[in-house]
């Protein structure tokens, strides 16, 4: 059969990734959308687009019946389910083809083999595929899985069996603790999967994560398109994949894709999926889990490989034999992938929120792919990155002959990688590509952790060159750039004669840092006096839309600056910067919180509060724990100090910055 039509369930970045294929391949495409993404990239690119309810998700993108009515309506042959969301939800892959439509994945059959990493592991030990050692029994007693633990001894990791995104994960170093973390991990994991079951595994110590990708037709035919190192992660989830994976020798390569075949072969898999390893230090690998659907990380074998993964997920869902085989295969090059998210780094990655105000990506060249759902509108407000969702606005992805190569473009694309809305992890990713031992290719799950003091440095005072172009962009925003063609709104401080001066003036702890500029009869060009009296000649270069281009003796610099109340975030190759901006008008949220108010970081519930009233606590003390983003977060004491009040209880439903929990000092 051939598909002409495609629904695609899902949303966001995979959605419009899954249109390019498809529009590439002449095959029309229908988005489902929900009320949050009325004005979504993947809607506008969609042929036809379909509302199918609010924002939470269990009302809209992972409503079966609605979808699958939706799909009927729109006359669709195929529905392709991204990743997340239904893509490995057996009963939707049912309805589907009950429907007599094509479900571009897995027979339904193959995704309950390895829904649960439990029963995935008991099928994997018949197919003699190594395992990590551990318990992955039915029995879900206390006692029993205590006892269990003590004999994989400690570390151990308790993991959801319905487990994904790392929910529902708990590390438990000693006996001591395990009551505790298999509490944490049972109630999330319920909260997420509706699904409290859990096995225990022996947590390995700085292993290396290498998946393998495989690729299988209806006809039997199954290959391996080799594997992608994801290693480098925070919270136990990938923010940096590459592939090949570096140093990994030929022969275990060869090994593992085998195994990751036999395992597929196991449960008659047919499409796109990735079997999970951990790799020791020795190169042995054990079998973690198996994902049944396309990876957030595919690009980087597609760069390798030359392959359109979703491409061939069609041809293989339309009854196509794979026009290739295994020896057909070869390694071109090296390609990495970083995801660019709304999370703080300073604050343990805590996934954010927010409208993006301002949003440039490298133009794709030079090996660089940027694969987005969000964009900046030209006219109103831009994308909103939503609670109700996964926090992910971009991935960048770079291809080289060479690590080094691939490195080198990298870097350059998220040089000109341009954010400002929520927190984002670019600067991060930025210093993670300049970290010698990363370059050196010396990756494992433990190296963020590891490299924490040059990864996550403690927030320096603004650079000379920092202040200047703070100042400058903010003078090029206010005087230079027009706002729109009508007189009335031309904000240029075109003068007769004489000169002016604008003075900018920042602040560091207690420090004022004003920056001077002066202009003469051309608003565009002046001197710049920097706080310690060093003057810079100013050019003020025609720039994009609310970005600047600047000349600064004679050097030029691109980038943006959006102020916030008394924030400007000042953006400039591979460097972000909150600067604190005295503005005589400017109101300042964040100036607000006291300093022994507790807020929550987010919208949440609290699901649990460790303290009572009048307790002493210690730096550091858990204190009260909210859960948001289908994730649990504890805030801990910022200082010593004594509880004065608790305003919230368990089950409370909480806004950002609500106060939770003031503390007075000891
Ligand atoms: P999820 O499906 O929730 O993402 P995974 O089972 O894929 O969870 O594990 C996520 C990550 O946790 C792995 O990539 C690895 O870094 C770490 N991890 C998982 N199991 C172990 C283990 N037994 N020992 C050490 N680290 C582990």
């Amino acid at each position: 059969m051939t598909i002409q039509k495609i629904l695609i369930a899902n949303r966001g970045e995979i959605a419009c990734r899954v249109m390019r294929t498809c529009q590439a391949l002449g095959i029309s495409t229908v988005a489902v959308y929900s009320e949050a993404d009325a004005k979504a990239l993947h809607v506008e690119m969609a042929d036809e687009a379909f509302l199918i309810g609010p924002a939470a998700p269990r009302e809209s993108y992972l409503n079966i019946d609605k979808i699958i009515s939706v799909a009927k309506a729109a006359n669709v042959n195929a529905i392709h389910p991204g990743y997340g969301f239904l893509s490995e939800n057996e009963e939707f892959a049912e309805a589907v083809e009950k429907a007599g439509m094509v479900f571009i994945g897995p027979p339904a059959a193959a995704i309950l083999a390895m829904g649960g990493k439990s029963e995935a592991k008991a099928l994997m030990e018949k197919a003699k595929v190594p395992l990590v050692p551990g318990y992955h029994g039915d029995k879900q007693d206390e006692k029993l899985l205590s006892d269990e633990a003590a004999k994989i001894g400690f570390p151990v990791l308790i993991k959801a069996s319905a487990g994904g995104g790392g929910k529902g994960m708990r590390v438990v170093e000693s006996a001591k603790d395990f009551s505790e973390q298999l509490a944490g991990a049972k109630r999330e994991a319920k909260a997420a999967f509706g699904d409290d079951h859990v096995l225990i595994e022996k947590y390995l110590a700085r292993p290396r994560h290498v998946e393998i990708q495989v690729f299988a037709d209806k006809q039997g035919n199954t290959v391996y398109l080799f594997e992608r190192d994801c290693s480098i992660q925070r919270r136990h989830q990938k923010v940096l994949e590459e592939a090949p994976a570096p140093g990994m020798s030929a022969a275990t390569r060869e090994k593992m894709g085998k195994a990751a075949v036999a395992a597929a072969k196991a449960i008659g898999y047919v499409g796109a999926g990735t079997v999970e390893f951990l790799l020791d230090e020795k190169e042995n690998f054990y079998f973690m889990e198996m994902n049944t659907r396309l990876q957030v990380e595919h690009p980087v074998t597609e760069c390798i490989t030359g392959l359109d993964l979703v491409a061939l997920q069609i041809q293989v869902a339309e009854g196509q034999p794979l026009h290739f085989t295994q020896d057909d295969l070869e390694i071109d090059g090296h390609a990495i992938e970083v995801r660019l998210y709304a999370e703080d780094p300073a604050n343990n990655f805590l996934p954010g929120a927010g409208q993006i105000k301002f949003l440039e990506f490298p133009l794709e060249e030079r090996g660089v792919r940027v694969d987005t759902g969000v964009r900046e509108a030209t006219n109103g407000p831009g994308d909103v990155i939503s609670i109700h969702y996964d926090p992910m606005i971009a991935k960048i992805i770079a291809h080289g002959a060479t690590r080094d190569e691939a490195i080198e473009n990298l870097k350059a694309g998220l040089d000109e990688t341009l954010i400002t809305g929520p927190k984002t992890n670019l600067v991060f990713l930025r210093r993670l590509l300049d970290e010698p031992d990363f370059k050196a290719g010396k990756v494992s799950t433990s190296f963020i952790r590891e490299h924490e003091v040059s990864l996550l440095p403690p927030k320096a005072a603004p650079s000379e060159l920092s202040l200047a172009l703070a100042a400058a962009g903010l003078y090029a925003r206010r005087t230079v750039a027009p706002a729109s063609g009508s007189p009335w709104d031309d904000r240029s401080s075109w003068r007769i004669a004489g000169a002016d001066k604008n003075v900018f003036t920042f602040k560091d702890g207690d420090n004022l840092l004003p920056v001077t500029i002066e202009s003469g009869l051309d608003a565009a060009s002046g001197v710049l006096t920097l706080p310690g009296g060093r003057a810079m000649q100013l050019k003020i270069l025609p720039a994009f839309a609310a970005g600047f281009d600047i000349r600064l003796d004679g050097q030029v610099y691109s980038g943006a600056v959006v102020q916030e109340g008394r924030h400007v975030a000042l953006m400039y190759k591979g460097h972000y910067e909150d600067v604190h901006y005295l503005e005589p008008l400017a109101y300042d949220e964040g100036d607000e919180g006291g300093v022994g108010k507790l807020t929550a970081p987010m919208p949440g519930k609290v699901v649990a509060v460790r303290v009572e009233l009048g307790a002493t606590v210690k730096k550091g003390q858990p204190l009260i724990i909210v859960e948001a983003m289908k994730m649990e977060h504890t805030i801990n004491a910022p200082a010593d100090g004594i509880v004065e009040k608790i305003h919230a209880a368990i089950g409370d439903q909480v806004n950002e910055k609500y106060e939770l929990i003031s503390l007075k000092q000891a």
